[in-house]
């Protein structure tokens, strides 16, 4: 129900300005026309509320509404037959009778679609059959060029009008979808990259490696015994702990380089164009400053990094093979006691012809 308030209350503002200025525009066509009908005084009375008022009341009428999205396209299907009705009130003037409906129709198009521009062709219909029992049905074959030139302002500044409404709709929208895109690529606790979008920059390095036969390095970052922080700390400050990671990395990684949250407790980075040796002591730099961290709420609270680095090597085929070296490294930091940065590299001259494991810390 809210929802619809609210999409709905965001049209009838749109048709608000819209269909104020419209129909004020539509008053100076339609009034030229039937002035030399002689109407009676009620049709002269009606013209000028449903261009000067009815603005207003169908303004109120929706947003008094519950549901304002419903009124809005009652208030539409009203504006459509009303158009029907003057159209037969003029006699079928050609020009004035052509720019009344084409407006309209331009309307129901931008607002509902083909749908809606069928269902306010049938209330216009349905004007002109109510507006043909009121008046002599007759035709006036002619415009003449008072008529014509009370037209123009229609004619001119509504499409003007509609054309800047649509595009501030759209400009808004893109403004939306980018917002969107970006959160869905965000990790919410941390603001770094989520898995996937990490993921897809680094198969994106991983290109970029390949077609350039430059180097760069990976890493796989876990924080140590972090179930027992959750378990003795609480969650709230287990997130503290990997805020401050997320801004640890944010303080000290080069701006090329790109952080995300591989999920849970575990960190990822990519390091484009680093050597491994300066990838491993960045890497190293970072375990020190996070394990010398001090954390208010917890005084007592210390805590570690392990890091598993890797590489990158033509000889991988496949990011996903690249991945595997770090989380082989990252597995051998665990394993080998925690708090420390294993870099695995192929060929590596330090570490023999085979793939080898270097304990830098
Ligand atoms: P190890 O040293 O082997 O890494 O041990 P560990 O306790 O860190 O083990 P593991 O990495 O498997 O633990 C991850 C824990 O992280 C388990 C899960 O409850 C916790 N966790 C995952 N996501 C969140 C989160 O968003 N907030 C908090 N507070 N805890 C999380
Ligand atoms: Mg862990």
């Amino acid at each position: 129900m809210r929802k619809t308030g609210g999409k709905g209350l965001s049209l009838a503002r749109r048709l608000y300005t819209s269909r104020t200025l419209g129909l004020a525009l539509g008053l100076v066509c339609v009034a030229a026309a039937i002035r030399p009908l002689h109407p009676p005084v009620w049709v002269l009375v009606l013209m000028l509320f449903n261009g000067l008022l009815w603005p207003h009341v169908a303004y109120q009428w929706a947003r008094r509404s519950p549901t304002p999205y419903h009124a809005e396209h009652r208030n539409l299907l009203i504006d459509s037959f009303m158009g029907g009705f003057w159209v037969a009130a003029m006699q079928f003037n050609p020009l004035p009778t052509a720019t009344s409906l084409s407006m309209m129709a331009m309307n129901n198009v931008a607002i509902g679609g083909l749908r809606f521009l069928l269902a306010g062709s049938v209330a216009q219909l349905m004007g002109v059959g109510v507006g043909l029992l009121i008046f002599t049905p007759a035709f006036i074959p002619a415009t003449s060029p008072e008529q014509l030139y009370a037209c123009l302002p229609l004619l001119t500044l509504y499409p003007l009008a509609l054309g800047w409404i649509c595009y501030r709709q759209a400009h808004t929208l893109g403004l939306h979808k980018r917002e969107l895109l970006a959160l869905s690529r965000t990790d919410s606790l941390t603001g770094l990259l989520n898995h996937g979008a990490w993921k897809d920059q680094l198969e994106i390095e991983f290109q970029r490696c390949q077609r350039h036969q430059q180097g760069g390095a990976i890493a796989l970052i876990d924080i140590d015994h972090f179930k027992s922080i959750n378990d003795t700390y609480g969650h709230v400050a287990g997130d503290i702990v990997l805020r401050q990671l997320s801004r640890i990395l944010k303080q000290n990684l080069r701006a090329a380089d790109l952080a995300g949250r591989y999920g849970g407790d575990e960190f990822c980075v990519i390091l484009p164009d680093l050597p491994l040796d300066s990838a491993a002591q960045a890497m190293d730099a970072l375990r020190d400053r996070f394990a010398t961290l001090g954390y208010e709420q917890n005084p007592a609270l210390k805590v570690s990094l392990s890091i598993g680095l890797a590489a990158f090597n033509p000889a991988h085929g496949e990011a996903t093979l690249w991945l595997n070296d770090a989380d082989q490294a990252l597995y051998e930091a665990k394993t080998t006691g925690r708090n420390r940065v294993i870099c695995r590299a192929e060929n590596d001259p330090r570490l023999g012809a085979n793939r080898g494991a270097q304990i830098v810390n």
